[in-house]
């Protein structure tokens, strides 16, 4: 990856790399040294920073709290039989948020702050870019909206994130889904494009339903009929209709 603009980097004093088990690895629950941070503030972003992974302070009144005004992406980087790490369509990504950022009314991020930041990122922390069969590095840029306040309006400070995470294959067997005929992801109107953690939020309740009954997700269908397929809930569904040879 080539790198543009360097961003000002604090490094982490001893890497957690050694204590982490690679061949165990359960999804999103490992992350890696550093993470990206870059506030909005008076109308515009400042230099994001790069800094050991950590806890992050905000106020109890802070507005993500109370209105979940909050949108994220979720992507990976891959390291190639060359030894090469390749990232797959970031700026899809970074379109995708950015259109999550407008439904949700929140300032929206300069592709040198998402691009740049990842690769910069990504680079630091190289090493935790395994390679091998469905390995990868999950990257997990989000974007909150902060300040001190919990009147029911957007707000005008933001944050972006990125944290990364050392992963393997999300499922690693056949999964049992079930067609959801009762509660809805999305509707017409509505935010379901957006990737906004609210989607997640209200999407718990009828997965827990489904795991009750034995099933590991849903697939959603349409709000108004419940009668055409959606998408199943962390992914997109594909289905092969007929078997060309
Ligand atoms: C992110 C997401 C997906 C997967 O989309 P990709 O384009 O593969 O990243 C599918 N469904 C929902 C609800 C999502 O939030």
């Amino acid at each position: 990856m080539t790198v543009s603009k360097k961003i000002e980097i604090t490094k982490i004093a001893k890497s957690r790399f050694s204590q982490v088990n690679f061949h165990q690895l359960q999804f999103g629950s490992i992350f890696s040294d550093h993470m990206l941070e870059a506030q909005f503030i008076n109308g515009k972003w400042k230099s994001p920073k790069i800094k050991p992974f950590g806890n992050i302070q905000i106020s109890p009144g802070c507005p993500v709290l109370h209105y979940g005004q909050e949108c994220f992406e979720g992507m990976k980087a891959f390291r190639q039989k060359n030894g090469q790490i390749v990232l797959f369509r970031p700026f899809d990504n970074f379109t995708r948020l950015n259109n999550s950022a407008k439904r949700l009314c929140m300032a929206t991020i300069s592709e040198d702050i998402f691009i740049n930041g990842i690769k910069q990122l990504v680079n630091l922390d190289e090493k935790w870019v395994i390679q091998g069969n469905e390995r990868s590095l999950y990257i997990r840029p989000f974007l909150i909206s902060s300040g001190e306040f919990i009147v029911a309006r957007p707000s005008k400070e933001y944050k972006f994130f990125i944290i990364t995470s050392p992963s393997q294959a999300y499922y690693r067997e056949e999964i049992k889904v079930i067609i959801e005929q009762k509660f809805t992801r999305a509707a017409k109107g509505g935010a379901g494009f957006a990737k906004a953690g609210g989607n997640y939020g209200a999407s718990f309740y009828p997965t827990q339903c489904a795991i009750d009954k034995g099933y590991t997700q849903v697939i959603w269908t349409d709000s108004k009929e419940h009668k055409y397929i959606e998408e199943s809930s962390t992914m997109n569904l594909m289905f092969r209709i007929k078997m060309l040879l």
